[in-house]
């Protein structure tokens, strides 16, 4: 058995799933934040196999879930101008904007092109001096360190024709914002691994401290979620609202100390909107001064789009753990991963789409 097989062993889980049973006294409310672990979580079977005392809720860690939607319609203005390549992440292509997606742009003649890392579309910008290079930066903690470090070799490069339409947003505020409304249910929480291996997890300490509950670092295997609810579980019962590291393969408490250095070369921390929650005070990053040349929001002027989200959708209230995608009256009807009307049925990490992919019969 690989070392990665190990997380993935069925015996190991059903025994930490017993480990679970066995801990589990009362009704507990635990949110998992990142898209990635919501899909892992259905994928695997966890709502059945768990104690029914344990409910799973879902965050809001699905980067193309909450990147505004009037980032995306600026994205598509952008993208349809004639001297411009516009690169993303696949995922963003079929994300409606509020009349087209990227796709339709493409499909229309526009020059949009899927690419795998923002240093491939650095290496397009070099290949094409006489166009307009644009990346859709998006995501969470975990692109920042890449994006970044794109615009830094674009400056040191002195490379003119290289931007990035930005929407780079911070887990922690997120996890304050959900705690801090009247309505929220969620008592404990699974931390992102991947989020916490490039920024550690001490932001999370005074968290845990001030809303008295447990935070636990987490991975994406099966043998990993089940040890972060089991953490998360044990800590809840016995009363103890500390950060606890479930994935110690991948996370230290510092992070990753040249990532953090390349964010904070290049960013500096704002204000940031978040698709179907609002506006969380100091939860995204925007380019600082030094390097808001690169900024494609200024550079083509798209400034001023308004749009206007489907009345239907909830999303907003799912990627808060409010509400369930089954309690949408859109859901498998006429929103379904080939007609979706909300982010969060778009997206390969949204939990509509993992909803309708894992459990619609
Ligand atoms: S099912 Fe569709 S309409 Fe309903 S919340 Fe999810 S994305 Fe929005």
């Amino acid at each position: 058995m690989t070392f990665s097989e190990t997380y993935r062993d069925p015996t190991l889980v059903a025994q930490t799933i017993q480990k679970i049973h066995a801990a589990t006294r009362q009704h507990w409310t635990i949110m998992e934040i990142c898209g990635g672990q919501t899909h892992a979580l259905m994928q695997h079977g966890f709502d059945d196999l768990l104690p029914e005392e344990i409910e799973l809720v879902h965050g809001p860690g699905c980067p193309v879930c909450v990147t505004p939607l009037e980032l995306i319609d600026k994205g598509i203005a952008i993208a349809q101008q004639r001297n411009v390549i516009f690169t993303s992440y696949g995922d963003m292509l079929r994300v409606p904007g509020s009349t087209l997606d990227l796709f339709s742009v493409r499909a229309a003649g526009g020059k949009v092109k899927i690419v795998t890392s923002p240093i491939e579309a650095l290496q397009i910008a070099r290949s094409n001096p006489d166009q307009q290079v644009v990346f859709f930066a998006i995501g969470f903690e975990t692109t920042a360190p890449a994006n970044a470090l794109s615009v830094l070799k674009a400056k040191e490069l002195n490379l003119k024709n290289y931007s990035m339409l930005v929407s780079q947003v911070r887990v922690p505020p997120a996890i304050r914002t959900i705690l801090s409304d009247p309505q929220n249910r969620v008592q404990g929480f699974l931390a992102a691994g991947h989020v916490c291996s490039v920024m550690g997890y001490q932001e999370y300490l005074p968290l845990a401290e001030e809303f008295r509950l447990p935070i636990v670092v987490t991975g994406f295997e099966p043998l990993d979620l089940a040890l972060g609810i089991l953490e998360t579980v044990k800590a809840l019962e016995n009363n103890r609202n500390e950060v606890i590291n479930a994935y110690p393969r991948a996370v230290i408490k510092e992070g990753n100390q040249s990532a953090q250095e390349i964010i904070q070369r290049v960013y500096e921390p704002c204000d940031q909107k978040w698709r179907g929650i609002g506006t969380i005070p100091d939860s995204g990053w925007k380019l600082n001064a030094t390097f808001s040349d690169f900024d494609a929001e200024k550079r083509f002027e798209v400034g001023d789009i308004q749009t206007k989200e489907s009345e239907i959708c909830i999303s907003g209230l799912i990627l808060q753990g409010r509400k369930k995608p089954f309690e949408c009256p859109a859901f498998g009807t006429i929103c379904t991963p080939q007609n979706p009307l909300g982010a969060t049925m778009v997206s390969s990490e949204g939990t509509c789409a993992a909803y309708y992919r894992y459990q619609w019969k």
